[in-house]
């Protein structure tokens, strides 16, 4: 079984490496900055109430974030194992996972962190764009579609940047982000459940040290 968190700041490669878990291993993909995308797309309660926060690069509280991740864990897929993509992003958060899982009986069994240096993570959020259709994620100077203006899943020709990768938004959300970062990756040190991963490699050699974990 593997219950697991992917830590990494924004732009660390962490859908990049979930699609690759998912493929493998078929675990339950939550993404709370997906789920609020959508429940923003769908003007949901949820959906209002977090665009304020995201739209400046903030923190969504942690109350809510958790109520979604909760309901999301009761989900018959997550059975087969999960992984937590952008939550916990602070040590309440951790906390409060801690306490859901062990009521779902859906305890942790890995946390991952992806470590990449703001610069490098500037570059690539300035550079990220998105199928509409499908969600897919690329990058105009990483990871651009195999055939201009199509996207390599779906065939859609339809793409987005994301509001918060915008430059205007980007440092505010890295800073935002890096104060947590360490005092997370600390709490999980101390549980015995953290690998450190050097995410400045190519996505190859990332995902090599991610299945490595597994692996053993
Ligand atoms: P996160 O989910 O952690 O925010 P993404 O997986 O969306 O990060 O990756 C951020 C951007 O960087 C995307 O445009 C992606 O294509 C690109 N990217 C992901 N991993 C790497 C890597 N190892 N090297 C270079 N670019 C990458
Ligand atoms: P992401 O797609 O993970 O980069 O998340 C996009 C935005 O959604 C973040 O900048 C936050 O505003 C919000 N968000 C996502 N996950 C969380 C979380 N665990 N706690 C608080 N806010 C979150």
């Amino acid at each position: 079984m593997i219950n697991l968190i992917l830590l990494g700041l924004p732009g660390a490669g962490k859908g990049t490496q979930s699609e690759r878990l998912v493929d493998k291993y078929h675990l339950a993909h939550i993404s709370t900055g997906d789920m609020f995308r959508e429940a923003m797309a769908k003007k949901t309660p949820v959906g209002l109430e977090a665009k304020s926060y995201i739209d400046k690069g903030n923190l969504v509280p942690d109350e809510v974030t958790a109520k979604l991740v909760e309901e999301r864990l009761q989900k018959p897929d997550t059975e087969q194992g999960y992984i937590l993509d952008g939550f916990p992003r602070t040590t309440v958060q951790a906390e409060m996972l801690e306490k859901i899982t062990k009521k779902l009986g859906k305890e942790l069994t890995n946390v991952i962190s992806i470590d990449v240096q703001e610069d490098e993570l500037v570059k690539r959020l300035s550079a990220r764009y998105m199928c509409r259709t499908c969600g897919a994620t690329y990058n105009k100077l990483f990871k651009p579609t195999k055939v201009e203006g199509t996207c390599d899943r779906c065939g859609g020709h339809d793409f987005y940047q994301r509001e918060d990768d915008k430059p205007e938004v980007v440092r505010n959300r890295l800073q935002v982000n890096e104060k947590m970062n360490a005092p997370l990756k600390d709490f999980y040190q101390k549980k015995g459940l953290l690998t450190s991963i050097d995410g400045e490699q190519t996505p190859d050699e990332v995902w090599a040290d991610v299945d490595k974990v597994f692996s053993k």
